[in-house]
């Protein structure tokens, strides 16, 4: 199900949409831009550029579950593995009553 528009929270220090990127073949004021330098290449891109990234989280407690709820409500291009040695979610609060409780 995708996350509700009206629950997401903008952040501000995240990257400029209307940032762009000089095609390789464009002339660069850098003269190391996009030259060869034996296996890697000096490349531009704006500061905070999203990029596909992989997150594990080892348990799915109250930690694991924030991280759930962050990552799908801020975060892009996240896939997101939580593991769990437990046959349910809740950490702590699967496995522990307040005395008196059940
Ligand atoms: C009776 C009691 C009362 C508490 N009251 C408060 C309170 O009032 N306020 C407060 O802030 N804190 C309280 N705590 C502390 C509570 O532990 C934390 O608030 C909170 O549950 C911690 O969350 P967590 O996600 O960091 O850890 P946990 O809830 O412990 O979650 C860790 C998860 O990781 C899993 N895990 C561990 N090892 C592995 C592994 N190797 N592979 C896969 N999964 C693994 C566990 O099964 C668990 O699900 C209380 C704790 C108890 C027991």
């Amino acid at each position: 199900m995708p996350p509700d528009p009206t629950r997401i929270v903008t952040i501000s220090s995240g990257p400029d949409p209307t940032a762009t990127i000089p095609e390789s073949t464009a002339p660069h004021e850098n003269a190391w831009y996009n030259r060869d330098f034996s296996g890697y290449r000096v490349s531009e891109q704006p500061l905070f550029q999203k990029r596909p990234i992989r997150m594990v989280c080892v348990g799915a407690g109250a930690a694991g579950l924030q991280i759930a709820y962050k990552a799908e409500r801020l975060l892009e291009q996240v896939e997101l593995q939580i593991y769990e040695k437990n046959g349910d979610i809740g950490g702590t609060w699967l496995e522990n009553r307040y005395p008196g409780y059940t």
